[in-house]
């Protein structure tokens, strides 16, 4: 960092840190642990616990909430809305959101990539296509005039829970709005506009084209973006964040993700030494700058993985450099032998597979695996038989697993699509112990 960039950042990371501790009730048993103002701040936050959600739901809506500020009068004079973030049932977590915030973070990531910083005003058209549970006006259950989809400048395309379920003449009326709407930046959760780039292209359909694509709300697969890129000739750029944090991380125009330093503090913790992957480790945000509500170490849940190529091309240097986020932290798997492979490991193995169009894991026991896959066009005989071989590569000998293709993922209740899912209990803080 700049001299001024990083003076800066250590006087938003102790506002925030004295702030929270002195006026915020769900801190007040974090004060005795702090080492006070002559300990240099890192070695302070250090000392802390990390913000879990079950705490977030234990103290709603006022435990998070600065003492001068009113919860009943912010939400009567529509400073602040509730919002509900958009994971499965049981991580479910109702917040205090406050919009201004929301689009402050989100404009000073767009510093972060070059063509964001030129196509990006604030008050550019944007369309958007993800899950309607997860953003825009909301589910219904009969189609929607395209004017009851428009918020503000945000057209929300989609209207439907799993992306399988589009008919053909969803996937035109989709088409036709972007013609029509015209959006400078497409946001897509990656899944959704990929199955909608396939629908397209099999449609022949001469798809409208955005200067910048944003994928956010899940992890972009390799296969997903491919098939994106096959459609779209945009810019794409990973935009990473969350309802709790606002916008954290943002990929550059070299394809790196840069910290949103004007924004958040992120403390990163890498897995335990026995593990040998010193670049992973878990995320801990600080929002600097949210009057409403107050975040500090939240463990926002996914697994980072540093970029260690040395100073981006980009030429940006201030706080971390993500080479990718490698997928949920509950969605690592273990092998046999109980090293864990990640999502993006995953990922990384089965994407050169011709064909393969989609993933989905299942890790029924220890040393059981079903992979679900999703494939291009006709069925090819050969496709299970290579993404058996690819996941034996990653799991080792002693692994069972077995393959089942099909025309379609298994969603979660939000609509997004978990990439690994483990259905026996895994201890997933093992990650972070040096000891078994
Ligand atoms: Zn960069």
């Amino acid at each position: 960092m700049t001299q001024s960039a990083a003076e800066l950042y250590e006087a938003w990371s102790r506002k925030s840190l004295e702030h929270a501790l002195s006026e915020v009730p769900g801190y007040a048993s974090w004060r005795a642990l702090d080492p006070g103002p002559h300990t240099p701040i890192d070695a302070r936050y250090a000392a802390l616990p990390t913000l879990t959600k079950q705490a977030l739901r234990d103290h709603f809506p006022h435990g998070f909430i600065p003492g001068n500020r009113d919860f009943d009068q912010g939400m009567a004079s529509g400073e602040i809305e509730l919002a509900q973030t958009s994971g499965s049932t049981e991580d479910r977590v109702t917040l205090i959101f406050h919009s201004p915030w929301w689009e402050a973070s989100e404009q000073a990531s767009w510093q972060l990539n070059r063509h964001a910083r030129l196509l990006a005003t604030g008050s550019h058209p944007e369309a958007v296509l993800a899950s309607p549970l997860c953003v825009g006006p909301g589910y219904a259950p009969h189609p929607q005039a395209m004017k009851t989809r428009i918020l503000g400048r945000h057209l929300y395309l989609n209207e439907k829970i799993n992306p399988a379920t589009w008919t053909s003449g969803d996937i035109r009326r989709m088409a036709d709005e972007l013609a029509s709407y015209q959006p400078v930046v497409l946001e897509a959760d990656p899944a959704y506009l990929s199955f909608f780039a396939r629908r397209a292209l099999a449609l022949n359909l001469e798809l409208y084209q955005p200067r910048l694509i944003f994928l956010t709300y899940s992890f972009p697969s390799r296969l997903y973006h491919r098939r994106i890129r096959s459609a779209f000739s945009a810019p794409i750029a990973s935009s990473y964040g969350s309802t709790e944090t606002g916008h954290v991380f943002l990929q550059c125009e070299a394809g790196r993700l840069h910290q949103n330093v004007a924004h958040c503090r992120v403390d990163f913790q890498p897995w335990a030494p026995r593990w040998n992957r010193p670049d992973h480790g878990r995320m801990l945000v600080t929002v600097f700058h949210n009057p409403w509500f107050s975040v500090l170490r939240f463990d926002i849940g996914d697994i980072a993985c540093l970029d260690t190529r040395g100073p981006c091309p980009c030429g940006r240097r201030d706080g971390l450099t993500l080479s990718s986020i490698a997928g949920r932290t509950k969605d690592v798997t273990f092998t046999p032998e109980g090293l864990p492979v990640t999502v993006d490991d995953l990922d990384d193995a089965l994407s050169g597979i011709e064909g393969l169009e989609g993933w989905q894991l299942d890790h029924l026991q220890p040393a059981a695996y079903h992979l679900r896959l999703l494939h291009e066009g006709q069925k090819n005989l050969t496709l299970p038989q290579h993404c058996r071989e690819r996941l034996a590569a990653v799991y080792g000998p002693a692994a069972v697993i077995t393959v089942e293709p099909g025309d379609a993922l298994k969603h979660e209740p939000s609509g997004k699509f978990r990439f690994a899912r483990t259905f026996f209990p895994v201890d997933h803080d093992a990650l972070w112990r040096n000891r078994p």
